[in-house]
């Protein structure tokens, strides 16, 4: 069976050596230190929820669960973004105040499968890279058995599993933790909509701002921001349950059944427990639902919940979270899926003829945590090509080099900005 197994030595953030938790830059900011205006952080409000909050935020190797790819480009970056990514978590994780203050875990994250994996090529393979990836704890169970194991209903059809150390992160807390981190470093937060094509208004912005550079990683809005149509919304929902041991025994792992194993995209499972005492149930991935009109009582959402008990018969019993029973947000996808790319477009405004000073960073799906840190890798190579005004390249020629740059492994390759 063929498999391209893709080695991942060039990791270009690293937790200590390229960015730290501390609350200080690593590199201290001095006058002539470019300013980076970053449109669409997040403000995280518990009130307000937004995408990066309501997600189950799982880290799961692409393409995840609730996932789809439509480029073949992007996948393959996404798996190098990913594991940049689970390497930051992981490190983080391994600090115990750390993993407390950010809410970040690793946990068994296990992925259930209805066939033998040798008859299904594709999870094969996927399987394959994970297990030459590097994540931690990597454990197959072919002939995955039933009877001899008292969590998983009997009557589902499952032939094979395999589990993983998993990051899992408390989206409430690490949006918090993440605010204050920015604020700490030295980041200043103001609260804006910016309406209208970016690129019409960049030297306005960039003056006003005083800035030397736009990262524009608004999700949605992107499609209004960067004016590009491509975007659409797939609408997921996570019910929340108590998971503190009283009315089952306390579920501590994350189960699995993807959307493209169950062969349809409304029959995800997804039970992810959370380190505050909650667990999620999900999940959806409506495709072009663009509002978040649903209710405990929408047949969808009854359906959701009943897949989780039928899957795990003990969670019948499970209460509803109090104060916050149901997630539905919107996850940003993208035709060609994420963009992590500079500007193509010049500025027909500022009319100096260079390139434009804008980065894009959306599009990433249902996945934008596991992506998160590599993406951001990424963006500050192009942040710092774009201040030197060189030419921008599109992600499709980025990605053809970094394919070829694979096949010579280059260890510490370091990054120019710190964090
Ligand atoms: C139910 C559900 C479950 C999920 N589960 C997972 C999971 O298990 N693992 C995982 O990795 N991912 C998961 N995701 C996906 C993940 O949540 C998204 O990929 C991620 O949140 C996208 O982040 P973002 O910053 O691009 O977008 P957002 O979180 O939406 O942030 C965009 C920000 O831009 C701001 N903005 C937008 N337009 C403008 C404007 N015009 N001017 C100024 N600001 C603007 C918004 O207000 C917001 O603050 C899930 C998503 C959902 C909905």
């Amino acid at each position: 069976m063929e498999s391209t197994i893709p080695v991942h030595p060039n990791l270009t953030l690293r937790m200590w050596r390229d960015l730290t938790p501390l609350p200080f830059p690593l590199r201290p900011a001095n006058k002539t230190s470019p300013h980076v205006l970053i449109i669409g952080g997040g403000w995280a409000s518990i009130v307000d929820h937004i995408t990066s909050q309501i997600a189950g935020a799982l880290w799961e190797y692409p393409p995840a669960v609730c996932g789809q790819h439509e480029g073949k480009v992007s996948l393959e970056e996404s798996k190098r973004w990913s594991m940049v990514s689970y390497h930051c978590y992981a490190a983080i994780a391994e600090d115990p105040e750390l993993a407390k203050k950010s809410g970040i875990e690793m946990k068994q994250g296990r992925f259930y499968f209805p066939t033998r994996l040798e008859d299904d090529h594709e999870q094969y393979c996927k399987m394959q890279e994970i297990m030459a990836s590097g994540v931690k704890g990597f454990r197959r169970y072919p002939s995955f058995d039933l009877e001899n194991q008292n969590v998983i209903a009997k009557n589902q059809k499952i032939e094979d599993m395999y589990e993983i150390d998993s990051p899992m992160i408390d989206s409430d807390q690490g949006m918090q933790w993440l605010m204050k981190l920015v604020q700490d470093k030295g980041g200043l937060l103001r609260s804006e909509t910016i309406h209208g094509a970016l690129l019409e208004q960049e030297s306005e912005l960039l003056e006003r701002f005083q800035a030397d550079v736009i990262v524009n990683a608004t999700g949605l809005g992107a499609q209004e921001l960067a004016g590009d149509d491509t975007c659409y919304p797939v609408r997921g929902a996570l019910v929340r349950v108590v998971n503190d041991g009283l009315h089952f025994p306390r579920v501590t792992q994350a189960h699995t059944v993807s959307a493209d194993v169950s062969g349809a995209a409304n029959e995800i499972v997804f039970i992810v427990p959370r380190s505050d005492n909650t667990l999620l149930l999900g999940g959806i991935a409506e495709d072009k639902v663009g509002d978040t009109n649903l209710i405990l009582d929408s047949p969808v959402i009854k359906e959701m919940r009943q897949r989780c008990v039928d899957f795990i018969p003990l969670l019948e019993n499970a209460k509803l979270h109090p104060s916050y029973p149901l997630a539905v947000g919107l996850r940003p996808f993208r035709g060609g899926n994420v963009r992590v790319e500079r500007e193509l477009r010049k500025s027909a405004k500022a009319g100096n003829g260079k390139p434009s000073r804008i980065v894009h960073s959306y599009g990433q799906g249902g996945a934008g945590w596991t992506l998160a840190f590599g993406c951001a890798a990424d963006i500050c190579t192009l942040v710092e090509e774009a201040i030197a005004d060189a030419p921008p390249r599109s992600l499709a020629d980025d990605a053809t080099k970094q394919a070829s740059t694979d096949k010579e492994p280059k260890h510490d390759q370091p990054l120019r900005a710190r964090l």
